[in-house]
């Protein structure tokens, strides 16, 4: 399939965004419009909360869960008609709904793996009912999960008690339930023997202790679980192969969940323009502005390059990661992480100092912020070790002996 630059390039689509911005000119209020620069991972105040109330607009207009099957609650779309959801958002200036780890990776994961108890949690993520976390890394296993020690044992009565800290939560201080990945099985590390679950994040034992970011905002946390008891149907997929789940949601992550960052990428790469046509900028400056206009470009085309690529392969289902398999949807995360923060490292060269202090344009805010963004979800270096082995075919990274 062709898709092009606007992504309408068939009538099934056309129609599909003529619907989408006509039922937004009549939603998208004012109150609701994005800051063209605004921290699209946001976890506070104000912004959350009109993301929370715009959500449920989208909501009640079935416009929540574009890419989940309908029998989930979703529109069906196929994942190119979810990348032209994602762009004609954003061309309006709507914000991102807010529960970003449920509707794109939790809600995934759950339609794959889940019983019907645990599906019956669906609507609530559609809804902005109930926020998720991820609950993945640990102090000493981040980029590589082998290595995590948070323990759950089963009781005799089949139910579960956790023990261990998760770190850099998203939406941690907010966050009603969230996805566990804990060691099951005897081992001390490695894949084998670990587990999902669902846990109750206002359950005696959870502690939440919110990390306060560079930038002063505290979109992450630390989470404390001490003893934490978990109902028998808590856990998600086959005891000790909670890898095999965990590694589709981490595939939801690198590649469904990085198209709902086309847009706020757009209006920096636009943003950034605009400051380079001020008067008094220096012509090099001006230059490096342009040149990451064009990778913003790129970014952009290559991301549509890796629909396309899914909706060959895989009829354009939204849900499986698999569909986004591609080299070019391989590379978009990392793509995306080292973009944003050569666009506001620019901003910064533009601006000078008053990129630090200037509320009306927040650049210094996100250039603090875009640093997390080429670790969080999987480092950049250890993105590009994952692109070697799985697109390049080069050899293994050797492992240390156990
Ligand atoms: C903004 C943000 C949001 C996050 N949100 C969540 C969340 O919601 N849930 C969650 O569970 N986690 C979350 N994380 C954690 C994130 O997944 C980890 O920080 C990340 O995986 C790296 O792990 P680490 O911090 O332990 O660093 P380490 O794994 O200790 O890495 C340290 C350094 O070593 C390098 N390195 C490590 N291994 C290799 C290798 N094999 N080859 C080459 N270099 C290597 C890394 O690139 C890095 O530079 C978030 C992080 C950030 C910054």
């Amino acid at each position: 399939m062709q898709l092009r630059a606007d992504l309408a390039s068939t009538p099934e689509l056309v129609e599909f965004r003529d619907e989408l911005r006509a039922w937004l000119d009549r939603h998208l209020t004012e109150e609701f419009k994005a800051e063209p620069l605004a921290d699209p991972t946001g976890s506070e105040g104000e912004a959350f909360e009109c993301r929370r109330a715009w959500q449920r607009v989208l909501h009640d207009g079935g416009w929540v869960g574009v890419h989940w099957p309908e029998e989930y609650g979703g529109r069906g779309a196929t994942l190119a008609e979810y990348a032209v959801f994602l762009v004609t958002c954003g061309e309006a200036g709507a914000p991102e709904p807010v529960n970003q780890i449920g509707l794109n990776m939790v809600g995934p994961t759950l339609i794959g793996h889940g019983t019907p108890a645990q599906q019956a949690l669906l609507p609530e993520i559609l809804s902005a009912g109930t926020i998720w976390c991820q609950l993945f890394s640990e102090p000493e296993a981040g980029s590589d999960l082998g290595a995590l020690r948070t323990r759950a044992r089963r009781q005799a009565d089949g139910r579960w008690v956790v023990s261990g800290q998760k770190v850099w939560t998203s939406l941690g201080p907010v966050a009603d339930l969230g996805l566990l990945l804990a060691r099951t099985g005897d081992a001390p590390t490695g894949f084998r023997g670990l587990s999902c679950f669902v846990v109750d994040m206002h359950a005696p034992g959870v502690t939440v202790r919110g990390l306060r970011q560079m930038g002063g905002q505290t979109h992450f946390s630390e989470v404390f679980l001490d003893d934490v008891v978990l109902p028998a149907d808590a856990l998600i997929g086959p005891q000790d192969d909670g890898w095999s789940v965990a590694t589709d949601t981490l595939g939801h992550e690198r590649t469904t969940a990085i198209l709902s960052r086309h847009a706020s990428t757009a209006h920096a790469a636009s943003a950034l323009l605009g400051l380079a046509g001020r008067a008094g900028v220096r012509p090099p400056d001006r230059d490096r502005a342009v040149s990451d206009w064009i990778a913003a470009q790129l970014f952009r085309l290559n991301g549509y390059r890796g629909v396309a690529a899914a909706v060959r392969s895989a009829g354009g289902s939204g849900v499986s990661p698999d569909a986004t398999a591609s080299p070019a949807a391989w590379t978009q995360r990392m793509q995306w992480g080292l973009l944003n923060r050569r666009l506001f490292e620019t901003a910064a060269l533009l601006r000078g100092a008053d990129a630090m202090v200037d509320d009306d344009e927040p650049w210094g805010t996100l250039l603090l912020a875009s640093r997390g963004w080429t670790i969080g979800g999987g480092t950049t270096e250890v993105q590009r070790n994952m692109l070697g082995e799985k697109i390049l075919g080069l050899p293994r990274e050797p492992k240390p002996p156990v």
